[in-house]
Protein backbone atom coordinates (compact mmCIF):
# COMPACT_ATOMS: atom_id res chain seq x y z
CA UNK A 1 0.00 0.00 0.00
CA UNK A 2 1.07 3.58 -1.05
CA UNK A 3 2.25 5.65 2.05
CA UNK A 4 0.23 8.44 3.36
CA UNK A 5 2.66 11.72 3.50
CA UNK A 6 1.52 15.12 4.54
CA UNK A 7 3.94 17.93 2.83
CA UNK A 8 2.95 21.03 5.36
CA UNK A 9 3.71 24.89 4.73
CA UNK A 10 4.95 26.56 7.69
CA UNK A 11 3.32 29.56 8.56
CA UNK A 12 1.32 32.02 6.73
CA UNK A 13 -1.39 32.09 9.30
CA UNK A 14 -0.58 33.64 13.14
CA UNK A 15 -2.71 32.93 16.30
CA UNK A 16 -4.89 36.21 16.03
CA UNK A 17 -5.64 34.57 12.19
CA UNK A 18 -3.72 37.76 10.31
CA UNK A 19 -0.83 36.96 7.64
CA UNK A 20 2.50 35.70 9.01
CA UNK A 21 5.12 35.84 7.17
CA UNK A 22 7.34 34.33 8.73
CA UNK A 23 11.07 35.04 8.01
CA UNK A 24 12.14 38.08 5.79
CA UNK A 25 14.44 38.81 3.51
CA UNK A 26 17.02 41.45 4.45
CA UNK A 27 15.02 43.63 1.84
CA UNK A 28 11.53 42.71 2.87
CA UNK A 29 10.88 41.54 -0.52
CA UNK A 30 10.68 37.87 0.32
CA UNK A 31 8.88 35.98 2.80
CA UNK A 32 9.29 32.66 4.39
CA UNK A 33 5.74 31.50 4.18
CA UNK A 34 5.51 32.39 -0.16
CA UNK A 35 8.97 30.24 -0.92
CA UNK A 36 8.18 27.80 1.52
CA UNK A 37 4.82 26.87 -0.06
CA UNK A 38 6.44 26.61 -3.47
CA UNK A 39 8.75 24.42 -2.26
CA UNK A 40 6.33 22.26 -0.43
CA UNK A 41 3.85 22.15 -3.35
CA UNK A 42 6.66 20.61 -5.65
CA UNK A 43 7.62 18.47 -3.37
CA UNK A 44 4.03 17.19 -3.08
CA UNK A 45 3.66 16.87 -6.71
CA UNK A 46 6.77 15.00 -7.19
CA UNK A 47 5.68 12.62 -4.43
CA UNK A 48 2.61 11.76 -6.18
CA UNK A 49 3.72 11.22 -9.79
CA UNK A 50 6.32 8.64 -7.79
CA UNK A 51 2.82 7.27 -6.46
CA UNK A 52 2.87 8.20 -3.00
CA UNK A 53 -0.73 9.75 -1.36
CA UNK A 54 0.60 13.04 -0.69
CA UNK A 55 -1.19 15.14 0.81
CA UNK A 56 0.04 19.53 0.37
CA UNK A 57 -1.31 21.33 3.76
CA UNK A 58 -1.59 25.23 4.69
CA UNK A 59 -0.79 25.93 0.99
CA UNK A 60 -3.12 28.95 1.12
CA UNK A 61 -1.44 29.59 4.80
CA UNK A 62 -4.84 28.93 6.50
CA UNK A 63 -4.48 27.24 9.30
CA UNK A 64 -2.50 28.16 12.19
CA UNK A 65 0.22 25.97 13.73
CA UNK A 66 -2.28 24.33 16.20
CA UNK A 67 -4.96 23.87 13.43
CA UNK A 68 -2.28 22.09 11.15
CA UNK A 69 -1.47 19.42 14.50
CA UNK A 70 -4.92 18.95 14.68
CA UNK A 71 -5.82 18.31 10.89
CA UNK A 72 -2.53 16.17 11.14
CA UNK A 73 -4.15 13.85 13.68
CA UNK A 74 -7.36 13.31 12.44
CA UNK A 75 -5.65 11.77 9.31
CA UNK A 76 -3.59 8.52 9.60
CA UNK A 77 -0.28 9.69 8.12
CA UNK A 78 2.90 7.43 7.62
CA UNK A 79 5.44 10.60 7.67
CA UNK A 80 5.24 14.19 7.19
CA UNK A 81 7.29 17.24 6.92
CA UNK A 82 6.70 21.14 7.64
CA UNK A 83 8.88 23.49 5.12
CA UNK A 84 10.41 26.44 6.39
CA UNK A 85 13.41 28.71 5.67
CA UNK A 86 16.00 29.41 8.47
CA UNK A 87 16.87 32.60 9.62
CA UNK A 88 19.24 34.48 12.07
CA UNK A 89 22.65 34.52 9.32
CA UNK A 90 24.04 31.42 8.65
CA UNK A 91 23.97 29.11 5.78
CA UNK A 92 22.80 25.58 4.79
CA UNK A 93 19.59 23.21 5.41
CA UNK A 94 19.05 21.32 8.40
CA UNK A 95 16.15 19.01 9.49
CA UNK A 96 14.52 18.49 13.01
CA UNK A 97 13.18 15.36 14.38
CA UNK A 98 11.55 13.63 17.16
CA UNK A 99 14.52 13.25 19.95
CA UNK A 100 14.78 9.47 20.22
CA UNK A 101 13.24 8.03 17.15
CA UNK A 102 15.50 6.38 14.77
CA UNK A 103 13.05 7.08 11.86
CA UNK A 104 12.80 10.45 11.90
CA UNK A 105 16.83 10.83 12.41
CA UNK A 106 16.91 8.88 9.05
CA UNK A 107 14.38 11.10 7.60
CA UNK A 108 15.88 14.45 8.45
CA UNK A 109 19.91 13.62 7.90
CA UNK A 110 18.89 12.30 4.04
CA UNK A 111 16.50 15.26 3.41
CA UNK A 112 19.26 17.66 4.69
CA UNK A 113 21.54 15.99 2.79
CA UNK A 114 19.87 15.87 -0.51
CA UNK A 115 18.95 19.81 0.02
CA UNK A 116 22.80 20.21 0.34
CA UNK A 117 23.69 18.31 -2.59
CA UNK A 118 20.94 19.69 -4.74
CA UNK A 119 21.38 23.44 -4.13
CA UNK A 120 25.04 23.44 -3.57
CA UNK A 121 24.74 25.00 0.45
CA UNK A 122 26.26 23.46 3.59
CA UNK A 123 24.92 20.31 4.86
CA UNK A 124 23.68 20.93 8.92
CA UNK A 125 22.48 17.97 8.96
CA UNK A 126 19.82 16.00 11.40
CA UNK A 127 18.83 17.65 14.48
CA UNK A 128 16.73 17.96 17.40
CA UNK A 129 15.67 20.82 19.73
CA UNK A 130 14.42 20.70 23.55
CA UNK A 131 12.26 22.83 25.05
CA UNK A 132 12.78 24.24 28.49
CA UNK A 133 10.66 20.86 29.85
CA UNK A 134 12.59 18.44 27.93
CA UNK A 135 10.10 18.18 25.14
CA UNK A 136 10.77 18.51 21.72
CA UNK A 137 10.72 22.57 21.06
CA UNK A 138 8.44 22.54 17.36
CA UNK A 139 4.79 21.41 18.29
CA UNK A 140 4.26 19.71 14.48
CA UNK A 141 7.45 17.09 15.69
CA UNK A 142 5.95 17.04 19.34
CA UNK A 143 2.41 17.16 19.05
CA UNK A 144 1.96 15.12 16.00
CA UNK A 145 1.39 11.10 15.83
CA UNK A 146 2.97 10.61 12.35
CA UNK A 147 7.25 10.21 12.29
CA UNK A 148 7.44 14.08 11.26
CA UNK A 149 10.40 16.76 10.18
CA UNK A 150 11.13 20.20 9.95
CA UNK A 151 12.76 20.92 7.01
CA UNK A 152 14.92 24.53 7.30
CA UNK A 153 15.76 24.21 3.75
CA UNK A 154 17.93 27.56 3.61
CA UNK A 155 18.53 30.96 5.38
CA UNK A 156 16.03 33.27 3.74
CA UNK A 157 18.59 36.24 5.62
CA UNK A 158 21.71 34.89 3.88
CA UNK A 159 21.92 36.45 0.15
CA UNK A 160 23.95 33.16 -1.03
CA UNK A 161 21.24 30.46 0.15
CA UNK A 162 18.12 33.27 -1.09
CA UNK A 163 19.37 32.89 -4.69
CA UNK A 164 19.11 29.19 -4.37
CA UNK A 165 15.13 29.48 -3.67
CA UNK A 166 14.00 32.91 -4.78
CA UNK A 167 12.96 31.65 -8.00
CA UNK A 168 10.78 28.66 -9.44
CA UNK A 169 13.31 26.89 -10.56
CA UNK A 170 15.21 27.14 -7.59
CA UNK A 171 12.44 26.14 -5.58
CA UNK A 172 11.31 23.38 -7.85
CA UNK A 173 15.02 21.63 -7.31
CA UNK A 174 14.58 22.16 -3.68
CA UNK A 175 11.11 20.50 -3.34
CA UNK A 176 12.62 17.35 -5.50
CA UNK A 177 15.36 17.05 -3.12
CA UNK A 178 13.07 16.90 -0.71
CA UNK A 179 10.61 14.17 -2.20
CA UNK A 180 13.61 12.01 -3.78
CA UNK A 181 15.05 11.96 -0.30
CA UNK A 182 11.56 10.57 1.20
CA UNK A 183 11.30 8.63 -1.87
CA UNK A 184 15.13 6.92 -1.66
CA UNK A 185 13.89 5.85 2.35
CA UNK A 186 10.66 3.85 1.00
CA UNK A 187 12.75 1.99 -1.58
CA UNK A 188 10.62 4.49 -4.57
CA UNK A 189 12.24 6.47 -7.73
CA UNK A 190 11.12 9.56 -8.31
CA UNK A 191 10.03 9.84 -11.77
CA UNK A 192 12.12 11.12 -13.98
CA UNK A 193 11.65 14.44 -15.31
CA UNK A 194 13.33 16.77 -17.52
CA UNK A 195 14.87 19.35 -15.06
CA UNK A 196 14.56 23.32 -15.09
CA UNK A 197 16.65 24.57 -17.56
CA UNK A 198 17.61 21.32 -19.24
CA UNK A 199 17.72 21.92 -23.24
CA UNK A 200 15.57 20.30 -25.62
CA UNK A 201 15.88 19.88 -29.71
CA UNK A 202 12.66 20.43 -31.42
CA UNK A 203 12.09 19.22 -35.11
CA UNK A 204 8.46 20.77 -36.31
CA UNK A 205 7.08 19.92 -32.70
CA UNK A 206 3.76 20.50 -32.13
CA UNK A 207 3.61 23.32 -29.31
CA UNK A 208 0.36 23.76 -27.02
CA UNK A 209 -1.26 26.98 -25.83
CA UNK A 210 -2.12 25.29 -22.05
CA UNK A 211 -2.10 21.82 -21.21
CA UNK A 212 -5.17 20.79 -22.19
CA UNK A 213 -5.43 22.66 -25.83
CA UNK A 214 -6.62 19.53 -28.20
CA UNK A 215 -4.74 21.07 -31.44
CA UNK A 216 -1.14 22.34 -31.55
CA UNK A 217 -1.16 26.08 -31.76
CA UNK A 218 2.31 26.30 -33.66
CA UNK A 219 4.97 23.56 -34.79
CA UNK A 220 8.94 24.92 -33.70
CA UNK A 221 12.10 23.77 -34.92
CA UNK A 222 15.29 24.58 -32.64
CA UNK A 223 16.88 24.54 -29.15
CA UNK A 224 14.62 25.35 -26.65
CA UNK A 225 14.82 25.00 -22.87
CA UNK A 226 12.51 23.35 -20.21
CA UNK A 227 10.80 26.33 -18.20
CA UNK A 228 10.39 24.65 -14.70
CA UNK A 229 10.29 20.40 -15.44
CA UNK A 230 7.17 20.41 -14.01
CA UNK A 231 4.54 18.15 -15.57
CA UNK A 232 0.97 19.16 -16.51
CA UNK A 233 -0.99 16.52 -17.98
CA UNK A 234 1.72 14.94 -19.57
CA UNK A 235 3.12 18.01 -20.56
CA UNK A 236 5.74 20.66 -19.96
CA UNK A 237 6.66 23.88 -20.25
CA UNK A 238 9.29 25.42 -22.55
CA UNK A 239 11.13 28.76 -23.36
CA UNK A 240 13.22 29.87 -26.07
CA UNK A 241 16.24 31.06 -23.50
CA UNK A 242 17.76 29.31 -20.56
CA UNK A 243 17.44 32.60 -18.72
CA UNK A 244 13.99 32.32 -19.06
CA UNK A 245 13.86 29.60 -16.74
CA UNK A 246 11.84 30.15 -13.68
CA UNK A 247 11.14 33.77 -14.55
CA UNK A 248 7.65 35.24 -13.70
CA UNK A 249 4.88 35.93 -14.62
CA UNK A 250 5.25 32.68 -16.67
CA UNK A 251 2.99 33.87 -19.29
CA UNK A 252 5.64 36.34 -20.59
CA UNK A 253 8.23 33.67 -20.70
CA UNK A 254 6.42 30.88 -21.39
CA UNK A 255 6.70 29.33 -25.03
CA UNK A 256 4.33 26.77 -24.91
CA UNK A 257 3.90 23.42 -23.98
CA UNK A 258 5.16 20.06 -25.17
CA UNK A 259 4.49 16.54 -24.66
CA UNK A 260 7.65 14.43 -24.64
ZN1 LIG B 1 9.69 29.04 9.97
Amino acid sequence: MAKKICIIVGHGKSESGGYDSGAVSKDKKYHEFKIAREIARYCAEELNAAGFECDLMNYEGNLYLTERVKKVNANDYDFIAEIHLNAGGGTGAEVFYYHGSPTGKKYAAAISKSIASKLNIRDRGAKIKLGKSGKDYFAIIRDTEPCAVLVETAFIDTATDLSKVSTAAGQCECGEAIAEAIANINGVKLKDSPAAAESIKLINSPVYASSTAKTARSKKTGTYYFYDGIEFNGRYRITNKAANCGKKPAGLYVTGYIEL
